[in-house]
């Protein structure tokens, strides 16, 4: 069998730190994630009380839902309330907390229910779920947003609501939708088809502005890049209507009714065993969602297609169990010791084609590909490196200490071009890979 991926010793030696709660000071404890007074102590300027009010959201205003599925909301969040919720989510961070955490304050709660007037008029009767996440992309084209895929894969009346708390444009990993009228995939209600990503448009949005979609529009977040000027912050909701409710089981919420820290910390909990195949969180944290939201989760899960479900096992194997070993992840993405190469890459040109109508500008090949004569003269003593066939390869960054991993590894461990990633690493599943999903 050919290997793709030319690899003399896989896995690699050495450690990978996959640590999303990166930059504390101190370790937060999970004592700590269940302590009121923790969050107040973290962000004095926001609230937490027993039940949360919003002005609604004005219905006069021109985003119109059309048959594109998408509307822009501005200022869905008041002005002067911005800069309050991004420098939150950054406090989060910078304590080492994941920026879901911020959905313990009252006014992380305020932008859904101001704008569910609006989605009631979009949707007819409906509620908020449990179902939200929130960011903060770093600056840098190792990060990005979450890869192509449907908030919702039945045919039912869902809605997103997606937050801006920065100014977010084609630098700065806005998002990406394709609109419903030109998703042939969502014509024919072939809801498990994501491969219309070419059609995908860019949409900027100020900070405090909203996009409003479908929950069934195949969308995904862009990618950063060194001329961000600040990193993306963000965070969505979910509606549905209330004929929708129980076609999965994510719950619905109401936060104008009793809602207090507990009920927010399960709605965390929830959202996390929900969506922590698709960021690699600390164990005790992804422990601790589990057990809270276990078996909302775990319903929802059993409603993935078998791509999705598929998708979900490399992700889970790779940033998690990277050949079977707990918390490694990529080893397959980084030269580190080995005598390994990633290449040849064999559809140079149309990767290419893909990165540049991502990124929105020609990306020249000796960015992201090593020629022979580079190649051979980077790692002279391995065999692999000094065979003209395994060429193009994947650039690397050469730094011993972090493994010399390929240029779109992020720091997490993740690849931060996924849905558009060379044949070489798309076909490529190592020995344990291959034995996990031949279980499917
Ligand atoms: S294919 Fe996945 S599990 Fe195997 S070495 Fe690569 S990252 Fe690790
Ligand atoms: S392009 Fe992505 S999958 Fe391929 S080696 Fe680089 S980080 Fe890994």
């Amino acid at each position: 069998m050919e290997r793709a991926l030319q690899c003399a010793s896989c896995p690699a030696q050495g450690e990978f730190g996959v640590d999303a709660m990166k930059g504390t000071s101190a370790p937060v404890s999970i004592a700590d994630l269940q302590s009121e007074d923790f969050f107040r102590s973290l962000v004095p300027a926001l609230s937490i009380s027993d039940r949360i009010t919003a002005e609604p959201y004005p219905l006069a205003a021109p985003a119109r839902w059309s048959s594109s599925g998408y509307a822009l909301l501005r200022d869905v969040v008041p002005g002067h309330r911005v800069p309050m919720l991004a420098e939150a989510i950054r406090a989060l961070v910078a304590r080492g907390l994941h920026p879901i955490f911020a959905y313990v304050f009252d006014e992380f709660w305020e932008p859904a229910l101001s704008v569910q007037a609006y989605a009631q008029s979009v949707l007819g009767p409906c509620s908020l779920l449990g179902d939200g996440w929130a960011w903060l992309i770093p600056v840098g084209d190792r990060y990005g947003g979450w890869s192509a895929h449907r908030d919702c894969r039945h045919d039912v009346s869902m809605a997103t609501l997606w937050v801006a708390l920065t100014d977010t444009d084609i630098d700065s990993a806005c998002m990406h939708l394709v609109p419903l009228d030109r998703d042939p995939a969502f014509t024919a209600r072939r809801l498990d088809d994501d491969s219309a990503t070419d059609r995908g448009i860019a949409i900027g949005a100020r900070a405090g502005s909203a996009l409003f979609w479908d929950a069934r529009m195949l969308h995904w977040g862009g990618r950063s890049s060194e001329r961000a000027h600040s990193p993306r912050i963000s965070v969505s909701y979910t509606f549905a209507a209330n004929a929708a409710l129980g076609v999965d089981a994510r719950e619905a919420l109401d936060p104008r009714g009793s809602f207090p820290f507990r009920k927010r910390l399960g709605a965390i909990a929830s959202m996390i065993a929900l969506y922590d195949f698709r960021e690699p969180l600390p164990d005790a944290i992804t422990n601790w969602g589990r057990m809270f939201g276990r078996r909302r989760a775990a319903d929802v899960r059993s409603r993935l297609s078998p791509d999705e479900l598929r998708e979900h096992v490399i992700h889970h194997c790779c940033t998690r169990r990277c050949y079977g070993r707990a918390g490694e992840s990529a080893l397959c993405c980084k030269v580190a010791e080995r005598d390994c190469i990633i290449g040849p890459v064999t559809d140079s040109s149309s990767f290419l084609d893909r990165l540049a109508a991502e990124r929105g500008r020609p990306v020249p090949s000796s960015e992201v590909f090593v020629d022979f004569d580079e190649g051979r003269a980077l790692f002279p003593t391995r065999s692999t490196w000094q065979n003209p066939a395994h060429y193009p390869a994947m650039r690397v960054h050469v730094d011993a200490a972090k493994g010399h991993p390929c240029r779109f590894l992020s720091e997490h461990g993740e690849c931060t071009i996924h849905a558009i990633r060379p044949a070489v690493c798309r076909n490529y599943h190592c020995e344990h890979l291959s034995t996990v999903l031949s279980m499917l």
